[in-house]
C-alpha cells in the first residue's frame, strides 16, 4: 500500500479545512487538525484545553514543545499507516524539523507540501464570515457557501456558530502571525522541493482538482 503524506500549507482562512475534508475522504487518509485537537481539548476542559485556549484567543500560536507533542502522539495511531493529512500543523519552522526528524525515525517523509495563497482582503470576508457546525465540524460561509436553511448544518442538522477566533481583530493578528512565523515553511520546503503552489481563490472545484493532478503524479 502506497503512503500519502500530505501537508496543507497557507494563511487562516484559505481553505484548508474545506480541502481537507474533500481529500481525506479522497484518499482515505487521516485529516489532522492541530486547531481541532486544541477546540476539542477546550471543549472538553482538559489542560492542555485550557493552556491552548490562552494563546487561541489572541490569535498567537501555541507554544511548539505542546504542539509537537500533540502531533507526534497522533501520527502514531493506527489509522496513519497508509499515510495522513496535516492541516495547520506544522506551523513554525521549529515544528517543521521536529516533523522531518519524527518521521525520517520511522523511514517516512512529506511527499506533497501544498501552499494554498490567498490574498488577505479575501481571506479577512472569509474568517469573519465563516461558520462552523458545533456537531460535526463542518464549515460554511455566510457569503460564499452558505448552508441550506440559516444557522442550520447541511450535513447533520446540527447548530452553525462562529469560531472564538474569527473575531476581526484576531483575524487580524492570526494573519499577522502567519506571514511573520508560517511563511518561512515555503522557504523550508523549496529546498527540499517537495512544495507546490496553488491558487486558492480558484473555486472549491478547481482547487481540488488541481490537487488531486498533484498528488496522482500527472
Ligand atoms: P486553526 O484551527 O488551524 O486555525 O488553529 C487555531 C489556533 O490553534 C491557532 O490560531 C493557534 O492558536 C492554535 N494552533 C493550531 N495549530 C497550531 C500549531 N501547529 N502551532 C501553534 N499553534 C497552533
Amino acid at each position: 500500500m502506497n503512503m500519502t503524506n500530505i501537508i496543507l500549507l497557507g494563511p487562516p482562512g484559505a481553505g484548508k479545512g474545506t480541502q481537507a475534508a474533500r481529500i481525506s475522504a479522497e484518499y482515505g487518509i487521516p485529516h489532522i487538525s492541530t486547531g481541532d485537537i486544541f477546540r476539542e481539548n477546550i471543549k472538553q476542559g482538559t489542560e492542555l484545553g485550557k493552556k491552548a485556549q490562552e494563546y487561541m484567543n489572541k490569535g498567537e500560536l501555541v507554544p511548539d514543545s505542546l504542539v509537537i507533542e500533540i502531533a507526534e502522539d497522533r501520527l502514531q495511531k493506527d489509522d496513519c499507516r497508509n499515510g495522513f493529512l496535516l492541516d495547520g500543523f506544522p506551523r513554525t519552522v521549529t515544528q517543521a524539523e521536529a516533523l522531518d526528524n519524527f518521521l525520517a525515525s520511522n523511514g517516512g517523509k512529506i511527499d506533497w507540501v501544498l501552499d494554498l495563497e490567498v490574498e488577505k482582503d479575501v481571506l479577512m470576508k472569509r474568517l469573519l464570515g465563516r461558520r462552523v457546525c458545533k456537531d460535526c465540524g463542518a464549515t460554511f460561509n455566510v457569503v460564499g457557501m452558505p448552508p441550506k436553511k440559516e444557522g442550520i448544518c447541511d450535513n447533520c442538522g446540527g447548530q452553525l456558530k462562529q469560531r472564538a477566533d474569527d473575531t476581526e481583530e484576531t483575524v487580524n493578528n492570526r494573519i499577522d502571525v502567519y506571514n511573520n512565523e508560517t511563511k518561512p515553511l515555503v522557504a523550508y520546503y523549496e529546498r527540499i522541493g517537495n512544495i507546490r503552489h496553488l491558487d486558492g481563490a480558484a473555486g472549491l472545484e478547481n482547487v481540488f482538482n488541481e490537487i488531486k493532478r498533484i498528488v496522482s503524479g500527472s
